[in-house]
This record gives structure tokens, sequence and C-alpha cells, in this order.
């Protein structure tokens, strides 16, 4: 099955769709489908649901009956859809359908891989970087995809909800003056109401050296539905940035057109983060594709991220040497705004370190040797006084 022509073509999705709605006991109803609460009440959490959806293989059936207790399964129907249901190696399928392999613990694997526990501040608010805090907004997603950096804290129970914890966040941003970057992430964010979304930014935005505020979202990618003129207005409101998360150009469907479309009118700025995925992403020409496909949204590549090293992500992750092969293969062989940073995401709290292939073959006496895109050399000149 090609999903590109499903998720194009009315009546092949209408069919699919139907098949879904099906398995929980219903017809395709385009409104209902279009509902992102109806989308969120009916999601693949289930192994005997996932058995009706695909054709499983026998490590997905281990995967789907052993790992849920390490960390959640869930699918929207919106997302389903894009999946191959005979196709073990759909890239969309590895994203979200857990494998027996999630449970093996590698050489490196770690936990907390970003070290986020050790810089909590204020329950859910980590303050790492003297002039930004990242503010872990609510512990559940649309989806969860299989390789998340924060699985030991996602849909564990363990973050109270955030209006428990919103007067001690806010007191400590008003306490601490250098902060001028709040990013609010996973959870998803935007599976807040609007009313709560509101209250919430409403009041990091009354802080007044509070300066730039970003929401961390898979949603536009998991759950398009989710995207409304009434959503949109709350954060035109408060002039929020949206980095979103999409990692193959199959994610990017007439309905994640729209819902990105919508976002862009209001004026949302929107970046997007890629996680470099074995299987899923990790070839040039499916890069190229994804960032293509973002730039036709309105969604700049911000980040390509080297997949962080959870406990259980051996088979997702890629060597460090490919990231480099396939950013080489996208510097200058596609428009500059197609192209992310590569980034390792220090494991133990180090931060984000840029990656990319040696551009500079010699810098001495005032002279720097450049190698460009093609692997040819040029020389740049210091002026005088640096020679
Ligand atoms: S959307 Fe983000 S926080 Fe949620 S499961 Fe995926 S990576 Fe984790």
């Amino acid at each position: 099955m090609n999903e590109n022509t499903a998720a194009a073509d009315p009546l092949i999705a209408g069919a699919r769709r139907d098949e879904i709605c099906r398995i929980f006991g219903e017809s395709y109803d385009p409104a209902r489908w279009n509902d992102w609460r109806w989308q969120m009440r009916h999601r693949f959490i289930k192994p005997e649901q996932f058995e009706k959806l695909l054709r499983l293989t026998t490590s997905e059936r281990r995967g789907l009956a052993m790992t849920h207790e390490k960390f959640a399964v869930a699918v929207t129907p919106h997302f389903a859809e894009l999946i191959d249901p005979d196709d073990p190696d759909c890239p969309i399928r590895r994203q979200v359908v857990p494998r027996e392999e999630e449970l093996l613990v590698g050489p490196g694997d770690m936990t907390d891989p970003c070290g986020e526990d050790h810089d909590e501040v204020v329950p859910g608010l980590v303050h790492r970087y003297p002039d930004r805090v990242l503010l872990l907004a609510l512990d559940t997603c649309a989806a969860y995809c299989r390789y998340c950096t924060r699985s030991r804290l996602v849909n564990q129970g363990e973050l109270d909800p955030l209006p428990r914890r919103l007067d001690a966040v806010v007191a400590y941003l008003e306490a601490h003056t250098e902060v001028r970057d709040v990013l609010l992430s996973g959870g998803d964010p935007l599976l807040m109401s609007e009313d709560r979304l509101d209250e919430v930014l409403g009041r990091i935005r009354a802080i007044p050296h509070i300066e730039f505020v970003r929401l961390g979202s898979r949603v536009p990618s998991f759950l398009p539905q989710r995207i409304t003129p009434e959503l949109v207005a709350v954060l035109r409101k408060h002039r929020v940035w949206l980095s979103l998360h999409f990692c193959h150009a199959r994610e990017i469907t007439p309905d994640v057109a729209r819902a990105c479309d919508l976002l862009a009118d209001g004026g949302i700025p929107l970046g997007s983060q890629t996680v470099l995925l074995k299987g899923v992403n990790d070839d040039v020409q499916t890069l190229k594709d994804l960032v293509h496909a973002l730039l036709k949204v309105r969604v700049r590549p911000y980040y390509l991220y080297q997949c962080d090293p959870v406990v259980g992500t051996g088979h997702l992750r890629t060597s460090v040497a490919k990231g480099i092969e396939l950013i080489s293969g996208l510097r200058g062989h596609t428009t500059g705004y197609a192209v992310p940073t590569y980034v390792i995401d220090a494991p133990g709290g180090g931060g984000k370190v840029p990656i990319q292939a040696e551009t500079i073959v010699s810098y001495e006496n005032g002279q720097a040797l450049l190698r460009n895109w093609a692997g040819r050399t040029y020389a740049y000149v210091d002026p005088a006084e640096h020679a």
C-alpha cells in the first residue's frame, strides 16, 4: 500500500478510515474524524486493537505485550492511517509501534540522557542554561514516540498537573530576572484546553523580563485536527513560537498541511525538529524529501537531532558518522533554509553540540583553506592586521 496515495486520494483514504473506525465499532464520519477529541478518545492503545490494524510481527506482538509498563503506547487514528499495515519496515510504523528490542539495554543507554532531572529547580521546571528554562507542561502526548527522550516522565503519572505547579513556576521565574526565554514542552502543551493555555501563557507573559516563549509540540503531526482557529487565536495572542516535530515526509498529509497553513496564516513562526532514526529517515533522499515538504508548508527545518541514547532505543539509533554523511548530503545540495543544524544533545547534560563535516582544511598564516559542498577547496585570506 502506498500511504502517500492513500492520504491524498479521498476515496482510498475514506475506505481505510472506515476500516480504522470499525475497529472501534463505528463507521467513518468525516465530522467525527476531524474532531480532535474524538481522535484522542479513539487512540490505539491495546494489543488487540493493533492486531486488527496491522499484520504484526512477532517482535511487535511481544513489544506490545511487554513494553507498555515501561513506556505508554498510543497512536491516533490520524497517524494510524499513515501506517502500512503489511510492511513492518514502514517508517511511520517504526516511530510508534513498540518492538521487543525496546527491552534491551545497550552500552551507553541512559534513562535521563539530557540530565534534565539534575537541573530541575521546581517540579517540572528545568533551568540549565543561564537565560532559558524548560517547563514540562503536562505528561501526556497525542501519541508516543518509541525513542522519546522523556520516556521516564511522559505518561508515568509523576508530574503534577500544571495548575498545581504554576504558582511555584511563576514565583521562580519572577525571582530569576536572568531568564528571558521559556520553552513549554513534552508532554504536549497543545493538548491543554484553550482556556488553560491562555491562563498559563498569560501568567508567563506577564513577567516583564520574559521576552521569548516557545512551545514544543508534535500535535500537528499526530493530531492536526487539534489546530483550530480558536487555538491559533490563543497562540497569536501570546506571540509564541512553535517548534514542531516531524520525522518523515509522509507525515505531511493534506490535513497536516491545512494545520500548518492555519498556524502560518495566524502569524505563528514554525520550526521543525527531526530526530535521526534508523530505518525512518537515515538516507539523504528521505531527509531531502522531508525538508522540502516542510518548506512547502512554511515550516523551517531547524534541528536534526542525533537520537538520544535512551534505554531501549538502540534499534532506532544510527551512528554519528551516518549523521555527518547525511547532513553533508544536504548542506550545499539544497536551499539553505531547508538545511537543519545537526546536533547531539551531549549525554549527561552537556547541552546541544552542533556537528558537521570538516569544512576547514587548514588555517595558518592568516589563510583559511575551505572545503565546499562539492569537495573543492578555496582560500579565504584574513585582513592584513590578522595575518
Ligand atoms: S511527542 Fe515528544 S514528548 Fe511526546 S512521546 Fe514524542 S518525543 Fe516524547
